[in-house]
């Protein structure tokens, strides 16, 4: 078995989400006591959040590049960055060790694939669903055609993320909110939702949508566990 190098922290309700699932399925996979060899890098959030508001993304690359680093010299045979935003330094995190990264978009975009579906709706921060870095890849490696939702939603969607789901807080309210943006996606084509931001599966799951969701989370932790166990 390899040892799986977790950068968690971002936030760190997702990452036991991580820790859990990867354990869950290395346990089922392998039977008794089995549980999966692995490393976490975990970061102060509150510093990474003000860094990327402030648009500071090479210091932010600098600290994702330390820390696959540190993981690498602890031991890790690969690299899993538990958080979809901070894929938009994956190159330079990439170029900076000598071990595999195991991008969250290819994972989930192969998922996808493999499920025939063309036309997606993306949910996950601003930064995530504006910048190119996610999108891009999507529709380049994957021939997805991904939708994201007007912009005030948008933003209702990545405040929902900061002020409540990585500080652990689950509102009903969010949900209807989220449930109406989902709605909007479909109405507009989407064959199905990623919930491409590591923590909306703690409020959103497939009983919310009319289409399939694809729940990077959990797409990303198997993955993790596919590699580790191949
Ligand atoms: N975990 C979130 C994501 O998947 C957001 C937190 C962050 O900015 O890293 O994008």
């Amino acid at each position: 078995m390899k040892t799986i190098g977790l950068i968690g922290g971002m936030s760190w309700e997702s990452s036991l989400e991580y820790y859990r699932l990867i354990n869950q399925d290395v346990r089922l996979r392998l039977g008794g006591n089995h549980s999966a060899k692995s490393l976490m890098w975990s970061v102060d959030f509150a510093e990474i959040e003000e860094l990327q508001h402030a648009g500071k993304w090479s210091e932010l690359t600098d600290k994702m590049c330390q820390a696959a680093q540190n993981l690498q010299k602890g031991g890790a045979d690969f690299i899993v960055i538990c958080t979809n935003t901070m894929h938009r330094m994956a190159e330079e995190v990439e170029a900076s060790i000598s071990i595999p990264l195991l991008h969250i978009a290819d994972a989930t975009g192969s998922e996808i694939q493999r499920k025939n579906i063309k036309k997606v709706g993306l949910l996950g921060t601003e930064f995530t669903m504006k910048q190119q870095f996610y999108t891009g890849r999507l529709a380049e490696k994957f021939a997805l055609d991904v939708i994201i939702p007007n912009d005030e939603d948008c933003q209702t969607v990545h405040r929902i993320i900061y002020q409540e789901l990585v500080a652990g807080v689950i509102k009903e309210e969010s949900r209807q909110q989220y449930r109406q943006i989902m709605q909007k996606l479909v109405d507009r084509g989407a064959e199905a939702i990623i919930l491409g931001c590591t923590e909306i599966m703690l409020l959103i799951s497939q009983a919310d949508s009319v289409v399939p969701i694809f729940d990077t989370t959990a797409i990303h932790a198997k993955a993790a566990v596919d590699l580790a166990l191949a």
